[in-house]
């Protein structure tokens, strides 16, 4: 596996690479490897010749400091993790490297959809997500990039982005890969304490069950209703938000449509470390 920290020398040994005809994927990240990320880069393994991965915590997508301080890095295991799984090069640029002197996002318009739930309550978080992207693809330009379904609001958000930036990447998005108790992976999960992991599994049976309900033909109301009470006498899990959402346009929805896809998106608090999940609400 080649490793760069120079996007120059990058540029130049991936343009050498296209002259081959090579197809390249990318799985953009912020490091702390699981198997969540592998699954992403496995399915790129299997449709391109070359893989690119990055690792880059990228500041303007943080809103609060502490969550950037805090966000766990494990550089040597990643690259481990990455030779194993036959990565072919890993991206791992420093902030002066990716923003210069201008540690800013751009103001991005995507027709409203970054202004729904992560977009609420992380004020800028799709201007920094979709700025670092931008900049990342240009400098690895890919054939394909792969994005988890685990944010899907961020998948949407840069489906958007290479409509408006006419970027000839093909998206694909890939399943939420699960712990065996049903916590979805994050690299946020290595920072809960027993008591918060132990309690963490419950926001995917919640998830489920609202599920079922929808599916059995519950009001919305009433289905936010109930996640609402499941959480209420929780001592560890803090709710912020769950939200029944268009799957296109992010736009809460009071009544389904058979017409249209719907999604159940989360946002809890197990302490100080913020958890999101999703679920599919089709039959
Ligand atoms: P991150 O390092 O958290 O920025 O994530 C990098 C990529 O991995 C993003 O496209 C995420 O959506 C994806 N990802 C993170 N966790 C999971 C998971 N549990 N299952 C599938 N994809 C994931």
């Amino acid at each position: 596996m080649k490793i760069f920290n120079d996007k120059e020398d990058l540029k130049k040994y991936i343009s050498h690479l296209k002259t081959q005809n090579l197809k390249i994927g990318f799985v953009p990240t912020m490091g702390a490897l699981h198997k969540g990320h592998l699954s992403l880069i496995e399915r790129a393994r299997k449709d391109n010749d070359i893989v690119v991965v990055s690792i880059f915590i990228n500041p303007t997508q943080f809103d609060n400091k502490n969550d950037l301080n805090k966000y766990p890095k494990t550089l040597s295991e990643d690259i481990k993790l990455l030779k194993n799984i036959d990565c072919d090069i890993l991206f791992n640029p420093s902030v002066k490297e990716i923003y210069s002197e201008n540690v800013d996002a751009i103001n991005f318009d995507f027709e409203g959809i970054e202004n729904e739930m992560e977009g609420k309550f992380r004020e800028g978080h799709f201007n920094g997500v979709a700025t670092v992207v931008k900049l990342l693809f240009e400098i690895v330009t890919p054939n394909s990039a792969y994005f988890g379904q685990k944010d899907f609001q961020q998948l949407q958000i840069i489906k958007k982005l290479i409509i408006k930036e006419k970027l000839n990447i093909k998206i694909i998005g890939c399943p939420i890969f699960r712990e065996k108790d049903g916590l979805a992976m994050s690299s946020r999960n290595v920072r809960l304490n027993k008591k918060e992991r132990k309690a963490a599994p419950n926001i995917f049976k919640v998830l489920n069950e609202a599920r079922k309900k929808i599916l059995f033909g519950e009001k919305v109301k009433n289905v936010n209703k109930f996640v609402e009470e499941e959480f209420k006498n929780d001592p560890i899990l803090n709710l912020e938000y769950f939200l029944i959402c268009n799957e296109k346009s992010l736009k809460v929805a009071e009544e389904l449509k058979d017409s249209e896809n719907f999604r159940a998106f989360i946002a809890v608090y197990a302490g100080e470390v913020r958890l999101i999940d999703n679920i599919s609400l089709k039959n």
